[in-house]
Formats: structure tokens, sequence, C-alpha cells
């Protein structure tokens, strides 16, 4: 019966307050969802909508959205631009003093705010109102920060678990823009919403087309790519600061508009660098990934990584950038094992350092790919793509395939037999037979593939697993030791007899040089 009375109200309200007329994708489902009072997990990339899958329910229920955000310095922006629609909302953390806050209590009790705001270190503070007749929905924003399986990892979002314990009625709702599966069942688990009903938005950004160059004279490549755009806007990624102003200096002595950015500037600094980017003043930021947070821009054309980035979260969300008007616009990545060596470096004791290690992987087999690289940037988030995409180097200029069905069995069949449970490293090494003590502690030369590709060299197996951890038939389970697993479709090869086509390997600076197209 609710949900007939609030459907009815939906157009209505997200008119009055939002001031459209229709829903993007999945958001109606998604407040119809919440409004019912179940728990509820949102994916959506940045710029997909999120906010109104919490405020607009808000709205229709009776008490308080409490919303959880790691921000404390966007909740004001965040709190002025809901007060500017006629939404009543604050935020409760601990740039206030105590009067501040005991005033926005009592508006609590009193039924005056529909939205709080509030850092997870503030919610001891609000003891006294966490209680089921103040509060209608908690909203958990930026929620992969739960996850130590995630790209951001915050202590302070591990204690909220409690929050369904001590408020089992109320629904939660937690959204996030990156997630890979691993990440995804880990923040239902930790806020113990297990059963809650995940919306996946698409993650694909068609207009963008993608690129990978190998990095011999990069700075030279970049240049003549810059030197052909000078009208428009676009961001290099780097790793060092150095790098950043070695760029911009080069870039500035050929006539164009060009500033680094990077921590070591001041407050004031980096505020005039974004003002004179979004303004026009300058066309390319040479920058650390510190920037792009927050900023608003819809016509930056291109977004260049001069150096790899750690993980495909990063990559993404950077190369999302580009593009938000839609229009045409190109991600262009340089890789090189230098890269890769120096961010393995980074990791080295890292609490996280084998997952951290994992995604870099990740990382370099997109880097290294010979499918589209659109179905592997989405297979990350764990979307499909039918059809390759067309717009992407691999697409425009694929590589050379070859039968390799019996690659493919020997290695699915392998990690069958080792029960899904073994990193590439053990698979390969009873593929070839390898007498290591790991091996025969296991006692793996009793498996019956032990051996069965004894004939083609370690590197050669690593390149073909790649092509099958790209092409979907298996995939690593980072937070199981890193273990090969089949997926679905990889019955289809073991038991069908599907036709799985591979590359030959070869020297992957030749291979990309071809497509070297922009
Ligand atoms: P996210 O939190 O997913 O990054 P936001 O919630 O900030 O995204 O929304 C991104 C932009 O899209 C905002 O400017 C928002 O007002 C706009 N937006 C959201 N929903 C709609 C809609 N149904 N119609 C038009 N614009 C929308
Ligand atoms: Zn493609």
């Amino acid at each position: 019966m609710t949900k007939i009375i609030q459907n009815e109200y939906l157009f209505p309200t997200l008119k009055k307050y939002f001031g459209y007329d229709k829903f993007r994708p999945q958001q109606e489902e998604i407040i119809t969802n919440v409004l019912e009072g179940n728990d509820t997990l949102v994916i959506m990339p940045t710029g997909g909508g999120k906010s109104i899958c919490y405020q607009l329910p808000a709205l229709l229920l009776d008490g308080i959205t409490l919303v959880i955000s790691p921000l404390i310095a966007l909740m004001k922006d965040q709190v002025d631009g809901l007060n500017a629609n006629g939404i009543e909302a604050d935020y409760f953390n601990s740039s206030q003093d105590q009067l501040q806050q005991q005033e926005i209590i009592d508006k609590v009790v009193h039924k005056k705010l529909k939205l709080l705001y509030v850092a997870p270190e503030s919610l001891a503070s609000l003891n006294d109102i966490l209680k089921e007749k103040y509060i209608s929905c908690v909203a958990i924003d930026e929620a992969h920060c739960i996850s130590s399986w995630g790209h951001d990892f915050r202590p302070s979002y591990q204690q909220l678990g409690f929050l369904k314990r001590s408020l089992p009625e109320i629904p939660i709702i937690a959204l996030t823009a990156t997630a890979d599966k691993a990440t995804r069942q880990d923040i239902l688990n930790q806020l113990n919403v297990s059963h809650a009903k995940q919306y996946l938005s698409s993650f694909d950004r068609k207009n963008i087309h993608l690129e990978v160059r190998p990095a011999e004279n990069r700075v030279t490549q970049i240049l003549d790519f810059v030197g052909k755009r000078t009208d428009e806007s676009g961001i290099i990624y780097c790793l060092s600061r150095k790098g950043t102003e070695t760029i911009a200096a080069k870039l500035k002595a050929k006539g164009i508009k060009a500033t680094a950015y990077h921590a070591g500037l001041s407050f004031d600094e980096r505020s005039q660098v974004q003002e004179d980017f979004i303004f026009d003043k300058t066309k390319v930021v040479c920058a650390t990934v510190a920037f792009g947070m927050g900023i608003d821009k819809s016509n930056v054309r291109y977004v260049i990584h001069y150096n790899m980035p750690k993980n495909i979260e990063g990559y993404y969300q950077e190369i999302g950038r580009a593009g938000r008007d839609g229009l045409t616009s190109n991600a262009l990545l340089f890789h090189t094992y230098a890269d890769v060596i120096q961010l393995r470096r980074f990791t080295e004791g890292a609490t996280n350092e084998d997952l951290q290690n994992a995604k870099l992987d990740r990382m370099k087999e997109f880097a290294e790919a010979t499918d589209c690289r659109r179905k592997i940037l989405l297979g990350y988030f764990g979307e499909y793509l039918e059809e390759n995409c067309g717009n992407c180097d691999v697409c425009e200029n694929p590589p050379r395939f070859f039968d390799g069905t019996i690659f493919a069995q020997k290695l699915l069949s392998c990690i069958a037999r080792l029960k899904n449970s073994e990193p590439s490293g053990i698979v390969i090494d009873v593929l070839r037979g390898a007498q290591n003590a790991s091996i025969l502690a296991k006692n793996y030369q009793q498996i019956k593939t032990y051996g069965a590709g004894k004939e083609t060299t370690w590197r050669d197996w690593q390149h073909y697993l790649t092509q099958l951890i790209n092409q979907g038939y298996c995939e690593i389970a980072f937070h199981k030791q890193n273990a090969l697993q089949l997926t679905e479709v990889a019955k289809k090869v073991l038991f069908e007899k599907n036709k799985v086509l591979l590359t030959k390997p070869t020297n992957i600076k030749d291979q990309t040089k071809k497509s070297g197209k922009t």
C-alpha cells in the first residue's frame, strides 16, 4: 500500500526539489526499493546521479535520513546546495563546536531536518538520536571506503556495521562509484546487509576513445598529441611532482597554455590552477592524482596517463574526467615496465601489499590487452559487453589470432582440478610439471593436468592466461590469495568444446606500435 502512495509522489518531488522531469536509468527503481524499506547497494559511475537516490526518499520519509560521508570538506557545499533547493538539511562533524552540535541534535529531535550529513567518526556523538523514532533511512556515501579491498579504505568506516544491529528496521542504502565484485561483497558483509538488492549502472563511457601506446619517447608523443589540439582542454597525469613540472615546462616552451598541479603547491596556488582550468585560461594541467576530485568541467577532451595508474579503479576515475559533455574524447595511456616496477616498489611493505599488487596486475593486463579494451575495463566492474566496442585501439587495429582452444582447455581444466584455489604461478607450475617444493608438498604431481603443458614456456602460458582472464573465462579472486577461479563461460570451453581464439606471444612493444593512431 505504501508503495503506491509513495510512487505517486516521486515525479512531483523530483520536479519540485530538483527541477528534473525524468529519472536517469535505475534511479526510480532504487528510490522505490528504499521507500519500500529494503537495504540497497548502488554502484553508479561518478556523475551518474547517486545523490538523488537517497535525497528524494529522504523527502518522502517521516524522519531524517542520516548520510554518512567521508569528505568533511564537501559536506558544507552539499548541504548549501540542498538548502538552496528548499530542502532542510544540515551536517554534523568535528569542525563544529559543542553548541553548534547541540543545535543540530535539537533540530533532529524536533523533526526539523530531512537530511543530516555526518562523518563516520562523529557518529558516536550522535548516540542519543540514533534511534528508530528519529531516523528513517541511513545512506552511506562512498561506501567502498569500508572495504580494505577497495582503493580508498578508511578505518573510520569499519565501525558502520553497528548501524544495522542497532537500527534493524531502518533501510540502509550504500552508494559508490567504484567497486569490483570482491569489494561489493565486502561492503555488504561489513554493513550486515548481505541480502541487499544491488543496482549496477553501466560504467560505459562510449564517447571516450581508449588507447594504450608504448612509452618510448613519450614526451615527444605528448608534445605531438597536444600540439594538434591546442584549443582543447586536457589533463596529463604523472606519478611524480617532477614529472608534472617537466612536462608542463616542455609544453609551455611550445607555446601551449599548460600548468603543473601537485600536492607541493600551496592551497591558493592549487585553487588558482583549478580555476584557470575551469575557465579555460589554462588548457592543459599536468597533475598528480590529487587533481580532479570534485572538479566539474564538462569539456575536457582528453586525459593522458604519462605513467600507468596503480589500479583500474583509479584509471577509470581519471579518464572519466574526459568527455562529460558526451562528445568524442580521448584517453591515452603510456605503458612501460619501468612504471610497473616503480608501482610495485610503492606497494612493498604495505599492509595490503598482495591486494595492491593483484590490482596492479589487472591494470597491467589492461595495458597489454589483445582484446577490446572497453570489454576488459567494464568486465573489471562486473559489466559484460556483448560486442567489441569499435572505439579503442585494439578494436581498430586488432592483433592476429589463432585457434588456441587446446591451450585454453589445458589451462581451464588445470584451474578446475586445483579447485579454483591456486594463483596463476601454481597453475602454470602444475601445467609445466614443475618439481618445486610447494607443488610436491601439496601432491599436485598427482593431478591429471600435471605436466600437460611442458612444451610451452612459462612466459607463453602467462600470455595465454592473461587473455583468458581478459576474455572472461577465469578471474583472479583478490580476497582469496589471488586464486584463479573459473567463470560460468569456462564450462563452454571445457564441456561444449567452444573455440577460443588467442594471439601468439609477441614483443608487446612492436604490437602496439602499429596502433599508434589518435
Ligand atoms: P554522483 O553522486 O553519482 O557522482 P550526482 O548525484 O552528483 O552524481 O549527480 C550528478 C549530476 O547529475 C548532478 O548535477 C545532478 O543534479 C544531475 N542529475 C541527477 N539526477 C538527474 C536526473 N534525473 N535528471 C537530470 N540530471 C540529474
Ligand atoms: Zn574496443
